[in-house]
């Protein structure tokens, strides 16, 4: 079943302005549960803004976003809010990890704002540590990790919540090119545990030719 369906979607910055930029020209794209998708970009091609559509940050000016059968683009934003907190995962190149709390704890927070028991909480982010061999690492800061440890930390916390989508912004690019790949590893190796779908956006086409399928963005447009 598609988890998301991106159709004919357009967006234009500053329209009818001098800065005016057209960012995304008619978008299509239909990621099915389980598939992870590469999506390859030049710098300034639009990459962004799509993920920001997918993950309902951002709404596009034309055309449609479907979350799991059902056009989410004009709900309300707390609605929107909703999705976003229970089924999108977020990933990026920085792990944006909360300095002063434990790597248990960045985990165990995104799932108590969701309503989940503190005790259920920490046995999730005890067993997503472990998948992605962090075990007895738990109680460091983030400062006290490794960039990869830390990033395998932040692909935990993204997933926390059980999301349905994951959206990854460059999720290994801070990463030397042997820690990216081994916390590449680590990531496919979780998300190939849930069935969840996956867009994942890197420069690096070792990367993404491991994914399912490879979407390149250029220009605003997907193109063969
Ligand atoms: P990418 O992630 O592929 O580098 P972005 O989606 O960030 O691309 O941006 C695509 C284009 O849109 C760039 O030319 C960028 O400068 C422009 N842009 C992005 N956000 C805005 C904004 N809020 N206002 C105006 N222009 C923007
Ligand atoms: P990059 O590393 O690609 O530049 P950043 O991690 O610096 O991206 O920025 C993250 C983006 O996510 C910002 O543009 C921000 O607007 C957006 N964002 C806003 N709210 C959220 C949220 N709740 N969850 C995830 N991302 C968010």
């Amino acid at each position: 079943d598609p988890v998301l369906q991106l159709q004919k979607l357009a967006k234009t910055y500053n329209a009818g302005l001098p800065g005016e930029v057209q960012v995304l020209r008619g978008i299509d794209l239909t990621v099915q549960a389980g598939e992870v998708v590469a999506l390859v970009a030049p710098s300034g091609a639009g990459k962004s803004t799509l993920l920001h559509m997918a993950g309902l940050l951002d709404q596009p000016d034309t055309g449609a976003v479907v979350f799991n059968g059902t056009d989410v683009t004009r709900l309300n934003d707390h609605k929107r809010t909703v999705i976003r907190r229970d089924e999108v995962g977020f990933i990026y190149q920085f792990h944006h990890l909360l300095p002063e709390f434990s790597a248990v704890e960045n985990i165990v927070l995104p799932q108590l704002a969701a309503g989940t028991s503190r005790k259920m909480a920490e046995g999730k982010a005890l067993d997503l540590l472990d998948k992605v061999g962090l075990k007895g690492r738990g109680l460091h800061r983030p400062a006290e990790l490794s960039g990869g440890e830390a990033q395998r930390v932040a692909f935990c916390r993204a997933l926390a919540n059980g999301p349905r989508l994951l959206l990854g912004d460059e999720p290994t690019g801070n990463l030397d090119p042997a820690t990216s790949d081994q916390v590449f590893g680590a990531l496919m190796d979780l998300v190939r545990g849930t069935g969840l779908a996956a867009v994942i956006a890197t420069h690096n086409l070792e990367l993404a030719a491991r994914m399912d399928r490879v979407v390149r963005l250029d220009a605003g447009q997907i193109v063969p």
